[in-house]
Formats: C-alpha cells, sequence, structure tokens
C-alpha cells in the first residue's frame, strides 16, 4: 500500500526548472533509496517532502489524505546538514526539541532516554554534542527526527560527510530502523544505496530517470559501472556509456555532461 504518492511535482528556482514533474510513490514499510548526482535534484524533493518548501505544480499525498493540512507531522526530516547546540548535551538537546513538538516535560525526558538508546548513544547522554564524533551527531539527528514517532523518516545524504568509522554506525541504524519504519534517503553513493534500501529512484537533472526494486535496476543498468560514473565524475568510454539508464547516456554521448 502507498503510504506517500508524488504526482507531477514541480520546482522552479529563478524562473528555471530544478524539478521537473516526478512521479512516484512509497510503499509502506520499505526502504527507498533517492539516488543522484549533485545537483539533480534530491535535496530539493526532500524539502518539499518535508514541508520546508513549496512545490511549483503537481501533487503529495500521504495515506490519501491532502498534504497541505498537518500530514507534515507524519514526516521526520533530516537535512543534509543538521545544526546543533552544540553546547547541550544530547539528552538536553533531544529533551529541547521535544518540548518544541509539544510533548509535556516528563514525556518528553523519557522520550529522549528512548531515543538515545534507541539510537545507540545513551552511554553519551549527558556529554556536551561538541565532543561528539561525526557518527554520533548523525545518530543524534536521525533521533530527533524520530521525535514525534513519524510514519515515514527522511534522511538528506545521511552518510556523506562521514568518516569510514561513522558510515559504518549510521548505515547499521539504518538497516535496524528499516524494519520499524519506512525510511526515504538521498544518496549519490549507489553502494549505500544497494547495502540498506529494497528500491530505487535513480534521479538526474530534475527527473526520475529509472525506478524500482534494487535488484531489478541492478540488472538493468550493471550498477557497478554506473557506480563509478555517479562517484568519479569523468565521461565514460562507450561501454560504460551503455550501462547507464537513457537520460544521462544521451547527454554523456553528446560530450554535453560531466556526471
Ligand atoms: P542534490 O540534492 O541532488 O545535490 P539540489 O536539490 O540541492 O540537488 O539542487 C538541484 C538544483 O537546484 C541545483 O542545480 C541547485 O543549484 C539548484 N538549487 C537548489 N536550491 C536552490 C536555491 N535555494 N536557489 C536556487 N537554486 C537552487
Amino acid at each position: 500500500m502507498a503510504l506517500l504518492t508524488v504526482k507531477n511535482l514541480k520546482k522552479n528556482y529563478d524562473g528555471s526548472p530544478v524539478i521537473r514533474g516526478i512521479d512516484f510513490s512509497i510503499n509502506k514499510g520499505t526502504c527507498v533509496a533517492l539516488l543522484g548526482p549533485n545537483g539533480a535534484g534530491k535535496t530539493t524533493t526532500l524539502r518539499m517532502l518535508s514541508g520546508l518548501i513549496r512545490s511549483n505544480g503537481g501533487s503529495i499525498s500521504f495515506e490519501g489524505l491532502d498534504y497541505q493540512t498537518d500530514i507534515r507531522y507524519h514526516i521526520g526530516y533530516l537535512p543534509q546538514h543538521p545544526v546543533f547546540h552544540s553546547w547541550m548535551s544530547g539528552k538536553e538537546f533531544l529533551v529541547y526539541v521535544a518540548r518544541l513538538a509539544n510533548l509535556d516535560k516528563k514525556t518528553a525526558a523519557s522520550r529522549a532516554d528512548e531515543l538515545l538508546a534507541r539510537v545507540g548513544i545513551a552511554d553519551a547522554k549527558n556529554k556536551r554534542i561538541g565532543k561528539y564524533s561525526g557518527g554520533m551527531k548523525q545518530r543524534l539527528g536521525i533521533a530527533q527526527a524520530m521525535i514525534h514517532q513519524p510514519k515515514l523518516l527522511m534522511l538528506d545524504e545521511p552518510v556523506s560527510a562521514l568518516d569510514p568509522i561513522g558510515r559504518r554506525e549510521v548505515l547499521t541504524l539504518m538497516e535496524e530502523l528499516k524494519q520499524e519504519t519506512t525510511l526515504l534517503f538521498s544518496t549519490h553513493i549507489l553502494n549505500d544505496a544497494e547495502e540498506v534500501s529494497d528500491e530505487l529512484l535513480m534521479m538526474h537533472n530534475g527527473e526520475i530517470v529509472e525506478s524500482g526494486p534494487m535488484e531489478k535496476v541492478r540488472e538493468k543498468h550493471r550498477v557497478d559501472k554506473i557506480n563509478v560514473v555517479l562517484q568519479e565524475g569523468f565521461i565514460p568510454d562507450e561501454d560504460l556509456i551503455t550501462a547507464l539508464p537513457s537520460v544521462i547516456r544521451t547527454e554523456v554521448a553528446r560530450g554535453v555532461h560531466h556526471i
């Protein structure tokens, strides 16, 4: 069953289209990776879904309800560059966030403890956030996004700024969370998408160029080669070009586009 359905969603900046009428749906209980190179439109899409910015057309519905009402309260969102009050402890910060979400004092404290344990940083709950590692900060950010028990958790490039240890910590946590909630995350690294997600939405130049179960997309496009292109950012040889989805292939073949 579709939890979220997006139809013909558009966004322009300064009169230029950045999201060009995308369609997709996310089924309850799935883990979906929004994969694409930098500038593809991933953050803009997630920001529209989170209610932070308005679209310039199209529709978003959540469990069949209209998005513009209070549906955003069912969504948890971790931005690409979360901001923390680094002088606070992890626990103080989560209690503060919980109070902003209208939880009473006692419930806020217990919810903070529950989430600190859930994301694996309970031992550091009284430590200042300024002393946290990158992986711990991201896990705190995920806890923050889960404060109001959202039905859909959206994470924008949750591991891209992390060192290998932090990446592993956060990817492991995502593996666990996907058992409990519907998860949508963006990444420009195919290995991360492959490791955690069941479904792929591949985005390029404001369009969804490929979507479906990970296995299906992998078979169709020999994804190891796409990954090289996405990560290394060079114009590939003939063999790599044939491995790419058609929209990207056309541009690369014309020499217009460095991915
Ligand atoms: P991604 O997350 O895939 O890297 P973004 O959604 O951040 O892509 O950006 C998509 C395109 O929209 C880029 O060309 C970017 O420069 C442009 N863009 C994003 N935000 C703004 C903004 N606030 N004003 C103008 N252009 C923007």
